[in-house]
């Protein structure tokens, strides 16, 4: 398994980790198999969507916001409730085939981690499995 290191600069943000895992899976020489990618986080997730119009990102943090607001009358004491439940909606782990040695991602998918409770430093773990 290999833990990648990403820091993070706001309390929200979708931070783009697809070429940090796309090296992971080169180096590893997998030609074929799957790449499980999961962050021991439970202010984090991971998302595939689209990497190329970075307005899907702010979109997709905007309307995340407008569901779950950062003040709610909440009863977990830390005071980050909001950031707890987007990493439940969005989930934490995300698998993605590997073929020819490189993620097999749709035109547009790139993966990010889904920061809720920044900045902070952050793992994501990544194994890859021949098969
Ligand atoms: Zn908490």
């Amino acid at each position: 398994m290999v833990r990648l290191q990403v820091r993070t600069s706001s309390r929200a943000e979708l931070v783009d980790i697809t070429a940090e895992v796309q090296s992971v899976v080169r180096e590893s020489g997998v030609q074929q198999g799957v790449c499980h990618v999961f962050v021991p986080h439970t202010t984090a997730g991971l998302t595939l969507n689209e990497n190329c119009d970075p307005s899907v990102a702010e979109d997709i943090l905007m309307v995340l916001d407008r569901l779950v607001p950062w003040r709610g009358g909440y009863h977990h004491a830390e005071g980050n409730s909001a950031a707890h439940i987007k990493a439940s909606l969005l989930g934490n782990s995300v698998t993605v085939f590997i073929r020819d040695r490189a993620l097999a991602l749709g035109t547009w998918q790139g993966l990010y981690l889904a920061e809720f409770d920044g900045p902070r430093q952050r793992q994501v773990w990544v194994k890859i499995v021949s098969a």
